[in-house]
C-alpha cells in the first residue's frame, strides 16, 4: 500500500500557521483562541499588512456569507496539500470555481496568485517549505529536517549549476 497518510493533519497545520502569522486577524476562523496576546510589529509594516489583510479579508464574491478571499484560498490549499495535489491540477479546478462564481467573485486566478496572497501575509511557501510531493510542510517539529519523513524526498533539489538551493 503505497497510500501513506501524512503523519500530522494538514488541517492542523494550516490552521497553526495561520495561528502564527497573525493572531490578532483570526476570530471569525477560530475563536478559542482570541484571548492570544498580539505580537507587536512596526507601524509601516503594520499598515502594509492590514491594507493586505483587508483585501484578504473581503468576501469572496459581493454577498457572499461563507467565503472570504482568504478562507477560499486556505481552504483550498488545504486540500492541496492533504490530497497532494498538483498545480496544474490546482489551476484547473481554481479556473472552473472561477467560472462557476459571480464574475465579480475575487478568487485567485491560479496557484501563483494564491500563493502571493499567502505570502503577502506572510503564509508562503517561501517561509515554510513543503515537500515537493506535497506529503507535508516542513514546519514545527519537521523544521530543521532536510528529508521528507514520509516520502523521503530531499527538500533541496539540484540546480543546473550543480548546488543545493532551497525550494521556494
Ligand atoms: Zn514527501
Amino acid at each position: 500500500m503505497d497510500n501513506v497518510e501524512p503523519i500530522v493533519d494538514p488541517n492542523d497545520q494550516v490552521m497553526d500557521i495561520i495561528q502564527d502569522a497573525f493572531p490578532f486577524a483570526l476570530t471569525n476562523i477560530n475563536h478559542e483562541r482570541e484571548d492570544d496576546v498580539p505580537t507587536p510589529i512596526d507601524s509601516a509594516e503594520f499598515e502594509q499588512y492590514k491594507t493586505l489583510l483587508k483585501n484578504a479579508n473581503q468576501e469572496l464574491y459581493p454577498g457572499c456569507e461563507n467565503f472570504s478571499v482568504l478562507t477560499a484560498i486556505v481552504e483550498l490549499m488545504y486540500g492541496k496539500i492533504k490530497y497532494r495535489m498538483s498545480n496544474m491540477c490546482f489551476n484547473y479546478f481554481l479556473g472552473v470555481f472561477k467560472r462557476m462564481l459571480p464574475t465579480d467573485n475575487c478568487l485567485p486566478k491560479d496557484h501563483t496568485y494564491a500563493q502571493k496572497v499567502l505570502n503577502g501575509l506572510g503564509l508562503g511557501y517561501k517561509k515554510i517549505h513543503a515537500c515537493k510531493n506535497n506529503c507535508m510542510l516542513f514546519y514545527k517539529e519537521h523544521e530543521m529536517l532536510d528529508i521528507c519523513p514520509i516520502c523521503n524526498e530531499s527538500r533541496f533539489k539540484m540546480t543546473s549549476q550543480n548546488r543545493t538551493t532551497k525550494i521556494p
